[in-house]
């Protein structure tokens, strides 16, 4: 038994491990320094995971080093605001339009809907945010942790050190909320909105972490190792939608034409992707192009869809050495 299992993973672990050997002394990238707590990441950090839909884990480097889920975590509140508001309920206050501006833009703010562009982009998150519901911020916060914790498989915490390094420094994210509580895009109390913002950007996660969350994505929404059920299946359309067509800055066209996966990234240098029905991918590396986008991450990522053919449109014609590397016997 045990020596069929070692057989059946040697081929995506020597993968994953010629990948790490690659890259890891690639040197080009900066460390994220507008949220202080960030620029104190190491930039030799370097992990790779695999999680697929039956259980099958493989991961190279430092995939256990923990850092905050920052943008990531959009993907996955969207998901929440989903079921507590529904599709076109939803649709009225975020929309899913790519917008070719930075992340942290507020320019598109004042035209003419005054709804934020989509939910990966800082406004349209914000107020995606400001939409979940509970009695009180307490409740609020429980209900998020409690989500990530499905997505995960085990107890999360928010980094309350760069928590309150963004609180005291994300201008630009209150200028945002305040200009949507202008337009009534959000009510009530955009502060409480904007510390559970926060509060998500600064949930710890490992790479491991981000493998499993993708791969819960890809297996319809249930955890495939506790077989927890985490988002409402009939979402998971939206969310890899909104993931494929705005999740990766201003790269989101080039991500879309060279990897073909719906995807992720953060500031803190995480990329996850979702590679539907068969497997969830997540490298973490801090240094970042000028997109926001970890370099290391997009190298290793354009080389994998490159060589082991998982781009939807190539999945959708047959070709997958990576389903097959992943199932030979
Ligand atoms: N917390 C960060 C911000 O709002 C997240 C940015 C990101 O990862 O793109 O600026």
């Amino acid at each position: 038994m045990g020596a069929n299992y070692r057989i059946t993973m040697a081929p995506i672990q020597a993968l994953l491990e010629s990948l790490h050997h690659r890259y890891r002394d690639l040197s080009s990238g900066t460390l994220a320094s507008y949220i202080p707590q960030l620029a104190k990441a190491d930039p030799q950090w370097f992990g790779l995971s695999v999680v697929t839909v039956d259980g099958q884990c493989f991961h190279v480097g430092d995939v256990a080093q923990q850092f905050t889920i920052q943008s990531i975590s959009k993907v996955f509140v969207y998901g929440m605001a989903l079921e507590d508001y529904g599709r076109d309920r939803l649709l009225k206050k975020v929309g899913v339009e790519p917008t070719g501006d930075p992340f942290n833009s507020l320019i598109r703010l004042d035209e003419d809907s005054k709804r934020p562009d989509n939910p990966m982009v800082n406004a349209g998150a914000i107020a995606t945010t400001s939409l979940i519901t509970g009695a009180d911020p307490t409740e609020r916060l429980n209900r998020l942790l409690a989500m990530f914790e499905r997505y995960i498989g085990r107890e999360v915490y928010v980094d309350v050190s760069t928590f309150l390094s963004e609180r005291d420094t994300g201008h630009r994210n209150r200028a945002m909320a305040h200009l949507m509580l202008n337009f009534g895009m959000i009510n009530g109390d955009i502060e409480a909105a904007l510390d559970l913002y926060f509060q998500q950007c600064a949930v710890l996660v490992t790479c491991q972490d981000l493998a499993v969350m993708a791969a819960t994505l890809a297996n319809q929404g249930c955890h495939p190792l506790t077989g927890t059920q985490a988002v409402d299946s009939a979402y998971i359309r939206d969310i890899l939608s909104v993931m494929y067509t705005c999740g990766m800055y201003n790269f989101a066209g080039e991500w879309a034409y060279r990897v073909g996966i719906p995807a992720k990234s953060g500031v803190s240098g995480g990329i996850l992707a979702v590679v539907p029905n068969l497997a969830g991918i997540a490298v973490f590396s801090p240094p970042l192009d000028k997109n926001g986008n970890s370099v290391r991450g997009l190298r290793v990522f354009e080389d994998l869809s490159r060589e082991y053919g998982f781009h939807l449109f190539d999945l959708s014609l047959g070709r997958c050495r990576f389903r097959d590397a992943l199932q030979q016997p």
